[in-house]
């Protein structure tokens, strides 16, 4: 499909804007990466779906799409920025730091798997793009826009870009001194407003690095400038990330980007909104935190997760619970058992379904509107005009943005001998009116995962969701 532009809510203009290729050939995206200091939550994985949404839908739209994550396993400060998040859990679980990030690294990209988000073209890891970054530290000293102070930490100076605020709002006019977003080192700094690039190692012995400005380690935001300009040769066409990051992290990361290349070096800032759990912020102190593994641990399908995600757009704040997460497994099993008898069905008016297809592609591409396009597809599942093998036409179409996997069979359900036995015997109490016998082997299939159920047919029996 050609001449048709997906438009996204660009956080600078306040705006929506059509995604572009600035040159022609490809559309450079980046986002932002986890921090690999533990298991990616739910809440992160919505922002991450974010890149594959607009990716798959560029694509569907004939562009070429360059996709960059990039890694932090270094320089990312815990919230009272006295740690590095890798070493505080490197410490915590007695492990080298490396090896740490590189177990979170692995686990993060199998949660990708899990939601089907495609992975991106490369993955740069902070720790193996010092380099890259001290060259662009040199630079930005060089043209004065940075400068090393009396503690041996280099520092932008957000006073020397006029632009600075344009993304949040924050202008540096109304920052007051002492504001909790960069540690702050007492005397250090020129201005209070002024951000690490490189921080001194002081006693840190891990993680650190010699530099022309002695050994130390990179700070958290010169790290996207410097893997966004590498690797997208200097211009980004649409940067993306969760909302909390864009201030200080965007922010700062925009001054150092512009004033490097001196010109404007992103043209869209997309933000996904947060998720909450159950009404609340997902924290470890609260005990809410959700990981793709609980999931699959409750015998849900993980891309029930995406379901829900897709039934909120990206950027309004929305509520995960249980029983969303359950409703959605539900409805995906139903399409899915539907799609495989609709699919039988030779009878298809292609005009219909290119109609319908294009309506849903038309939500896509206004904003990414995917719960009004899957409103659609709840409205065609429910249809007695359309027919059987133009529903299927569609579901099967639109799923490459969906992502949803329809066309999977729904998983052949397989017991264990032993849950196989006790089936049978209790089908057997069950016709010999032996009730109580029949009761208590419910109860062992139970304590096995397995629900029984007795209809006119005989007995089925399912998974429980946990
Ligand atoms: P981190 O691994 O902490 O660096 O965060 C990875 C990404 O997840 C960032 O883009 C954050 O903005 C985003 N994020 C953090 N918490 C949430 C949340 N509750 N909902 C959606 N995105 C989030
Ligand atoms: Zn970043």
């Amino acid at each position: 499909m050609k001449n048709e532009n997906l438009l996204l809510f660009d956080t600078k203009s306040r705006q929506l804007q059509p995604l572009k290729s600035s040159d022609g050939k490809r559309v450079r995206i980046y986002s932002c990466g986890p921090t690999v200091y533990r298991d990616a939550h739910v809440g992160n994985m919505r922002t991450f779906l974010l890149g594959d949404l607009v990716t798959r839908c560029a694509k569907y739209l004939g562009f070429k799409v360059e996709f960059i994550q990039n890694i932090t396993d270094v320089g990312h400060m815990s919230e009272d920025f006295v740690e590095d998040k890798i070493l505080a859990q490197a410490k915590a679980e007695s492990k080298d730091p490396f090896e740490i990030a590189r177990i979170y690294e692995a686990r993060y990209h199998k949660d990708l798997s899990h939601l089907n988000i495609s992975p991106a073209d490369k993955y740069p890891r902070a720790s193996e793009c010092i380099e890259m970054m001290q060259d662009l530290i040199s630079k930005l000293i060089e043209k004065e826009h940075a400068y090393l102070g009396s503690d041996g930490c280099v520092y932008f100076s957000a006073q020397s870009f006029p632009g600075y605020g344009a993304i949040s709002g924050n202008r540096l006019d109304s920052l007051k001194p002492g504001h909790r977003f960069e540690y702050t080192e007492a005397g250090a700094k020129r201005f209070h407003a002024d951000w690490a690039l490189w921080k001194a190692a002081g006693d840190r012995t891990q993680m650190i690095w010699d530099s022309p400005w002695g050994k130390g380690f990179p700070g958290w935001h010169i790290e996207c400038s410097a893997m966004s300009l590498h690797y997208l040769d200097n211009f980004v066409d649409l940067h993306l990330g969760g909302i909390d990051l864009r201030f200080p992290h965007h922010e700062d990361e925009r001054a150092q980007s512009n004033c490097t290349i001196d010109q404007e070096a992103v043209e869209l800032w997309v933000h996904g909104e947060h998720l909450l759990f159950e009404g609340r912020k997902m924290a470890k102190s609260s005990g809410n935190v959700v990981l793709v593994s609980d999931l699959i641990e409750k015998n849900l399908d993980p891309l029930a997760l995406r379901l829900c995600f897709l039934e909120n757009r990206y950027r309004s704040q929305m509520d995960l619970s249980w029983q969303s997460l359950k409703a959605a497994h539900t409805l995906l099993q139903r399409w899915r058992e539907k799609i495989q008898l609709w699919q039988k069905d030779a009878n298809s008016d292609l005009s219909q379904s290119a109609k319908l297809i294009q309506e849903i592609v038309n939500d896509f591409i206004n904003d990414l509107d995917t719960p009004r396009a899957l409103q659609k597809l709840r409205s065609l599942e429910k249809s007695e005009s359309i027919s059987d093998g133009c529903k299927y036409q569609v579901f099967k179409e639109v799923d490459q943005l969906f992502g949803l996997n329809l066309l999977n069979q729904v998983t052949q359900k397989s017991l264990s001998p032993e849950a196989e036995i006790i089936l049978q015997q209790r089908e057997v109490a069950r016709k010999s009116g032996n009730f109580p016998e029949s009761d208590r082997l419910r109860d062992q299939l139970e304590k096995l995962g397995i629900s029984v159920k007795d209809g006119k047919s005989g007995q089925s029996w399912d998974w429980i969701i946990n």
